[in-house]
């Protein structure tokens, strides 16, 4: 059996005409002498009448906090509405398809609602539809508690779904469709003149998934690499030829930066030695962050001061907690995180140089830099960071 899994993303089938070249897709892979897979997520984005953020829209905040049960139901909705509509769609095109749950299609989970994590996938019902001469459609996203409820596996979740079917049934490769060609240089949405990466591999892909690129999940590219399945990001809006995600990636470039990321909602926190000595807590504060599971990064720190960012949604929580233990902090809102990604960089000099001079000649203050051998960040102030971004695309990757 050569199986292929093609998850299909929101704007992929929100509208009959998107669908049907959805269809078009899976006719192909038909054609090509494959067993597709389907995986969709809920139709449209944000506004959208069955997008996930409309149906969140119908509960009050505060209900949803408290009864993540019932939040995770309200917010399968979406998948397995495309699920049902897309197997009409296809049926209407003499393909036989079977609309499934997460759970239906054996995705077992932890009952960590929100955000549960994947215990193990049952193929049978799966291998069963595939042997009957029938396309499973699966709705993306969710998958079924051992004891029976309904879970989500968090933010972008289609496409770990897709992955994980592609693992366990040991795909020839994972078909992720969206509305862009591929992995592009930067978010084209911020850089107009992004370019395609047409090779890359999974480690970088998953930092810029890590770092914000929202086109794929993280998880997705660890599962496939864990598995060895290639990954084949593409539009489903045209017959561009995509980003092919392996573990041997682009071996032609010879760009230093493969592509510029973003991640906006940081705020940039500083703890002064001088005004904190006489207090015991100071010395002991990333440990108490780290306890009450509050994330830092881009972490320095000096004799004379400590330096970190954390995410917008946690300033509260550290807020009361930085009061609790009497510390005196200063910060800095609204900054944002570029990482620049590329595994060639690594003990080339000079490049942390160039960027902060390119920075500096757009007349924008670096607040902070961190490196790996993989990755440089900058943190700079958000109402610059599109300025930012562009500045160093056409510094680092136009010339591929
Ligand atoms: P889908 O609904 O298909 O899952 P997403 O909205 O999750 O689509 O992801 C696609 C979006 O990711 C694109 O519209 C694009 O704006 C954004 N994006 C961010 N960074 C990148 C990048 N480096 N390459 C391609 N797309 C990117
Ligand atoms: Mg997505």
């Amino acid at each position: 059996m050569k199986i292929i899994v093609q998850k299909f993303g929101g704007t992929s089938v929100s509208s009959k005409e998107r669908r049907s070249l959805v269809i078009e897709k899976v006719s192909e892979a038909i054609q090509d002498g494959f067993l597709p897979v389907v995986v969709v997520s809920a139709m449209g984005r944000k506004g959208d009448p069955y997008a996930t953020d409309t149906l969140l829209s119908l509960i009050d905040m505060d209900f949803k906090n408290q009864n993540l049960q019932a939040s995770d139901l309200l917010m399968g909705c979406g998948e397995i509405i495309s699920t049902v509509v897309m197997s009409n769609d296809l049926n209407r095109k003499s393909i036989d398809a079977v609309p499934l749950l997460g759970g239906q299609a054996g995705i077992i989970t932890d009952n960590n609602f929100s955000n549960a994590s994947v215990l193990r996938v049952d193929t049978n019902n799966l291998i069963k539809i595939l042997n009957s001469g029938k396309i499973p459609v699966v709705a993306g996203f969710q998958g079924l508690s051992e004891d029976g409820f309904l879970t989500t596996l968090g933010r972008g979740g289609s496409d770990v779904t897709a992955s994980l079917l592609g693992s366990a049934l040991n795909a020839e490769r994972v078909e992720i469709y969206t509305d862009v060609d591929g992995i592009m240089t930067a978010d084209p949405r911020v850089v107009k003149n992004a370019a395609l990466i047409e090779e890359i591999s999974y480690t970088e892909v998953f930092q810029f998934a890590d770092q914000g690129a929202k086109v794929i999940h993280p998880r997705a590219v660890e599962i496939a690499a864990r598995a060895n399945i290639p990954l084949l990001v593409k539009n489903t809006l045209n017959n561009c030829k995509g980003t092919l995600i392996n573990n041997v990636g682009n071996k032609k470039s010879t760009n230093i930066i493969d592509g510029i990321t973003q991640i906006d909602n940081r705020i940039q926190i500083k703890f002064s030695t001088l005004t904190n000595e006489n207090n015991l807590n100071y010395y002991n504060i990333l440990d108490i962050l780290a306890e009450n599971k509050i994330s830092i990064d881009l972490i320095n720190v000096f004799p004379s001061e400590s330096i970190f960012t954390i995410d917008k949604s946690d300033f509260s929580k550290f807020y009361n907690i930085v009061k609790s233990l009497d510390l005196n902090y200063t910060y800095e809102e609204d900054c944002s995180k570029i990482s620049l990604i590329g595994n060639r960089m690594a003990g080339k000099p000079g490049v942390m140089a160039k960027i902060i001079k390119t920075l500096r000649k757009e007349k924008i203050d670096v607040l902070q830099t961190a490196d790996s051998h993989e990755t440089i960040w900058c943190l700079v102030k958000t109402n610059l960071v599109n300025n930012a971004i562009n500045a160093l695309h056409s510094e680092f990757c136009c010339n591929s």
